[in-house]
């Protein structure tokens, strides 16, 4: 006897044969009754009736226990056994219309300023099998049910519930088609994981043959959901059995952010309502991973308003930039202090062989004459100063070319500075 958690009592699985061969019953005192059509009475010694007790109390010489070998319940069996090429059911409860999967899965999404509609489902039914096996449990008569699923492996305790599988109807009108060479491999199959289940516990064990092999259709759903704002629609596959499917978060192609709220930016890329802010330059929304915070005022904006600060690296808003009193680069405010950029204030000394002045002294050979020299980075320049007896030097040198930006000079009393432009300047640079 196979192993299996699904059972029922005997007597359910006589009134499922009843109705799944469309004949009445009536049920008292534990006896249930079924009036034979004339023709079928022979096979009974003329009784007009079928009885057969529920309980054992109900046994006398009218109603006859449930025996699956002889009498009714065998006969009942022997009329299923005969339907070919099986007899069909399907879960009670499991959706029949694509209304009531796509219900279920719309609910589960919410669209900012659109909404989210099937771009296609199919429903097709998969041939699974119940193989019921007559046994006893604590003296009871009782029938046992293994499920082989449509790929002919078993099907496990959950997805028997989950699919519903314990509770079957009859497929009374055109019932979904099945080839012989479908069938028989189901039924070898579930034959196989029958004599495994059985031989589990007992090595030794011969497999009982099952009372009645059915064939369960069970749906199962595939389509696509589509999400859409304005002229912008995305679309999201699903696929699963009928009964257990659930929504999927959307996954978006821009951020990744996995999802059940979309939203749209401005420009019609739909992606995850978290994913999208506003720009605080523009007002456009936008996805979050294209704004930057500005240095300055903390705004998040959109990159294209910014530009980075040569001296922190950072963005910021290009109305934040001023010049610096020191080196005259335009920086971004959030470096300055009394008008100096940050690598100004935090020159630090270099030796004569460092390889940044070695490199500028030989585009600009005048400036070897200077000694004591000091030197920052910007990401565009390297700002130097060099200090004479008298006099103070400063040369701003674009990094890539070794330009001179700035070249001024100072009293070594003064503070500020005076630029060297012109001819003055050449003299000193060569
Ligand atoms: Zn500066």
């Amino acid at each position: 006897m196979p192993e299996s958690n699904h059972q029922e009592e005997a007597a359910d699985f006589v009134r499922w044969m009843f109705a799944q061969l469309g004949l009445d019953l009536e049920e008292a005192d534990g006896v249930c009754r079924h009036r034979l059509e004339e023709s079928k009475r022979a096979s009974f010694g003329g009784n007009a009736e079928l009885r057969i007790a529920f309980q054992d109390l109900a046994v006398d010489g009218q109603a006859e226990p449930i025996d699956f070998e002889n009498g009714a319940c065998c006969w009942l069996l022997k009329q299923l056994r005969s339907i070919k090429p099986a007899v069909h059911v399907r879960p009670r409860r499991q959706p029949t219309a694509v209304n009531d999967i796509s219900s279920r899965l719309f609910s589960a999404y919410r669209v900012e300023g659109g909404r989210v509609h099937l771009g296609g489902c199919q429903l097709a039914d998969f041939p699974f099998l119940r193989m019921s096996f007559s046994t006893q449990d604590h003296g009871k008569p009782t029938v046992r049910h293994l499920f082989v699923a449509h790929d002919g492996t078993s099907v496990s305790d959950s997805q028997a519930q989950e699919l519903g599988l314990l509770d079957v109807e009859p497929i009374t009108t055109s019932p979904p088609r099945i080839d012989d060479t479908t069938l028989n491999a189901l039924i070898a199959s579930g034959r196989f994981i029958a004599a495994k289940s059985s031989s589990s516990r007992d090595p030794a064990a011969s497999t009982v043959d099952p009372l009645l092999i059915t064939l369960l259709w069970v749906k199962h759903a595939s389509g696509q959901l589509h999400f859409t704002v304005g002229d912008t629609t995305v679309a999201l596959p699903f696929s699963g059995w009928a009964k257990s499917i659930e929504a999927q978060p959307f996954v978006a192609k821009q951020s990744g952010a996995s999802t059940f709220h979309l939203a749209a930016t401005d420009d019609g890329r739909i992606d995850a309502f978290d994913e999208i802010a506003t720009c605080e330059q523009s007002g456009q929304r936008v996805l979050k991973q294209d704004l930057v915070t500005c240095c300055v005022t903390g705004k998040q904006v959109l990159e294209e308003f910014t530009e980075p600060c040569p001296v922190s690296g950072k963005p910021a808003l290009t109305e934040q930039f001023v010049e610096c009193a020191v080196c005259r680069e335009q920086v971004s405010k959030s470096v300055l202090e009394d008008k100096v950029c940050g690598a100004c204030r935090q020159m630090g000394k270099i030796a004569k062989d460092d390889p940044r002045l070695v490199w500028i002294l030989g585009e600009h050979l005048g400036l070897d004459r200077w000694k004591r020299w000091r030197l920052a980075e910007t990401q565009n320049v390297y700002i130097t100063q060099a200090d004479g007896i008298m006099k103070r030097l400063l040369a701003v040198v674009d990094k890539e070319t070794l330009a001179v930006n700035f070249l001024a000079t100072s009293s070594k009393l003064a503070s500020g500075w005076t630029p060297v432009e012109g001819p003055a300047q050449a003299d000193l640079l060569q």
